[in-house]
Parts: C-alpha cells; structure tokens; sequence
C-alpha cells in the first residue's frame, strides 16, 4: 500500500482533552438533571455536540432535543470546556505529522468538534491549515456516518485504498470503516480494547508515543 494522505482524529488522539470533555458532559447533564457517567462520554466520542444530546435525549424521552435544549446544553458544554487550561498535545504526534509530510504524505485533522479557535490551535500546534481540517461545522451528519472521512478522501484527491485514520474512539473508527479506509486505533482513553477492536480497527496500539515511534521507524504493518 502507498499511503498518500493520513486522518487524524483530533480529541485523544492530537490532544489529551478527552477527560476535560468527559468531566465537562458529566458537569452539563447534571445540571440537566441528566445522568451521564464518563464512560458514557468515551462511548460517545466522536458525535458532534447536538449528536450526543440527541443521544441522550433519545434514549432517557424517546426523541430529538428541541434546537432550543441543544442551544442551551451545548452552551453551556462549550462554557465548562472554556474554565479548564488548554489540553497538552499528545506525545509523539508532532514528530509523526512531520516526517509524514516529510515523506510527501498528506495529513488532515477530522474532528466532530466546531470551537471556533480550532483552526488557529492546530495551525500553531501542528502546521495545519485550514483547508487540511474538516471538522463538525462542515459536516451534517458526522461521525459515526462515513460522512467526515469521505470529504477528507475528496479533499486529498486520492483513493481511500492509499488513505490511513488515526482514531481513539469506537464511533470515529465505526466512520473510518464505514469509509473503507485503514484505520489505526490508539486507545488513549478508558474503555477496553474491545470496544475499539470490535469496530473493525485494523492496528491498535496502547499510546501516540507508541504509534509515532513505531510508524517512522518502519515497524508498522499498515497493509490494505
Ligand atoms: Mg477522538
């Protein structure tokens, strides 16, 4: 396989800023006087900000949030997010996305998230810009849908048979799959192994570190 463009999840796999955003969905329902452990925001991982409320809302009453609940929810998620300092960068990844593009290999971040600083963030952090970043402001449906990954396959121009994910989380590997691209678990966050292997990932590895070590000094089996 020749690889020409990588995906890169962003939340638990760019950035360790999953345990803010499961502290902050906690924080959120609850004010809600909604039940919602963190495990619940791991498995939900992925969705997009309305995605997961509509999740929640479905399950506990049987439908959609209203726009106004979403407003509301999302609002006030986005504020909890807001009071802790910025997440580290993940270890490792910065070296990896260098020597991809070093290798003439595109890169692309594929997020579910919308924060309006995002494209400066990883701009500053990774070199990436704008047009290298699909995240949920242009997607309808998002991840777990193919949706996300296959406007990152059209944008790179190329075959998804030469594309390769990075995710952490079972619902963004659920989307990767979906799009019949090879996908790379890392599992940086709190669930079992199995919830990723069971959604079809085809390499999984414990940490970034791992993965970026592993990946430039040609130890990976990355066969489609
Ligand atoms: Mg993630």
């Amino acid at each position: 396989m020749a690889i020409k463009a990588v995906f890169f999840d962003m939340d638990g796999v760019l950035y360790d800023s999953m345990p803010i955003h499961a502290k902050s969905w906690v924080a959120t329902f609850a004010a809600e006087g909604i039940s919602f452990e963190p495990k619940d925001a791991y498995i939900n991982e992925g969705r997009t900000g309305s995605s997961t409320i509509n999740t929640v809302y479905n399950r506990l009453f049987g439908h959609d949030a209203t726009d106004e609940d979403v407003k509301r929810i999302y609002g006030r998620k986005t504020q909890i997010v807001d009071t802790f300092p910025p997440a580290p960068k993940m270890k490792g990844m910065a070296e990896l996305i260098t020597w991809l593009r070093n290798n003439n290999i595109q890169t692309f971040v594929v997020t579910g998230s919308r924060q309006p600083s995002l494209v400066n963030k990883l701009g500053h952090d990774f070199g990436f810009d704008v047009d290298h970043i699909i995240s949920g402001a242009d997607v309808k449906r998002g991840k777990p849908d193919p949706e996300p990954y296959l406007i990152a396959v059209e944008r790179a121009k190329v075959s998804a048979a030469d594309c390769v994910v990075v995710e952490n989380a079972p619902l963004g590997i659920r989307a990767s799959k979906a799009a019949d691209i090879f996908t790379i678990a890392v599992n940086t966050g709190d669930l079992e192994d199995s919830y990723l292997l069971n959604e079809g990932a085809d390499i999984l590895l414990g940490s970034t570190e791992e993965l970026s070590e592993a990946w430039r000094n040609g130890e990976l089996k990355i066969e489609s």
